[in-house]
């Protein structure tokens, strides 16, 4: 976490406002704590603080300019108006990775789970609200295609945040064709060999503890 006490650098103090809160902060502070600063619960809308849990959705107000972006990652400033966004509402896009039993059908039922993929009007939204630089238009771009794999790579840093749902004009719900295109990619390939190797290590490890405690009864 950033903060004026822990690096050390000259900050100044500024004005802003807060889900509709004035609030006196420190530019060495990042919205979340010139949040908790001002009066706004610490429990809302907060999660990791390291931008990747995606929970402390904001838009922000610059002038005539108007951003997304993360709270714990973006620092306060003179003037900016800030309110932190709602959680998202339940998916639209409903479907059970357990039902895919068949790698031939996924692109026929990835277009009825999500028919909206293919009617991208590549207006950028989606990349301008992303806070961790995905090209998100270009996964959507690779999922309607087919290119699940490729996708699911494009969206590897995704923190399901959902600002690009919010942003995208025609209700395509990128970060949820990017969870998609990860899951069918795990569902149908063998996980990493380290991932593999190191449960069954713990497979291991919990078999053995489970007989000394049996032993022990
Ligand atoms: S792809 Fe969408 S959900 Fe994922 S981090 Fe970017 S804006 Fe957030
Ligand atoms: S915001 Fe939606 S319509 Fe615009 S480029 Fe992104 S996915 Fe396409």
């Amino acid at each position: 976490m950033h903060s004026a006490e822990n690096d050390g650098e000259q900050h100044q103090s500024v004005k802003l406002t807060i889900n509709g809160l004035p609030v006196s902060a420190d530019t060495g502070m990042t919205l979340v704590e010139a949040a908790w600063q001002g009066g706004v619960p610490r429990v809302t809308s907060v999660g990791c603080m390291e931008g990747v849990c995606g929970s402390c959705r904001i838009m922000l107000r610059r002038g005539k300019q108007v951003t997304v972006g993360l709270a714990c990652q973006t620092f306060a400033a003179e003037g900016i108006e800030a309110v932190f966004l709602p959680p998202a509402s339940a998916p639209q896009h409903h479907y059970e990775i357990d039902d895919f039993k068949d790698g031939w059908d996924i692109h026929a039922r990835f277009q009825d789970i999500f028919p909206e993929a293919s009617r991208c009007r590549h207006c950028h939204g989606c990349d301008y609200a992303c806070p961790k630089g995905i090209k998100v238009e270009n996964g959507v771009a690779q999922a309607a295609a087919g290119r699940y794999r490729d996708a699911g790579e494009t969206f590897f840093e995704c923190v399901m945040c959902e600002l690009c749902d919010v942003a995208c004009p025609e209700l395509i719900a990128p970060a949820h064709v990017g969870l998609f295109s990860r899951r069918i990619t795990a569902h149908f390939h063998l996980r990493p060999p380290n991932l593999i190797n190191r449960l069954e290590e713990l497979r291991k490890e919990r078999s053995g503890s489970s007989i000394i405690e049996s032993d022990e009864e």
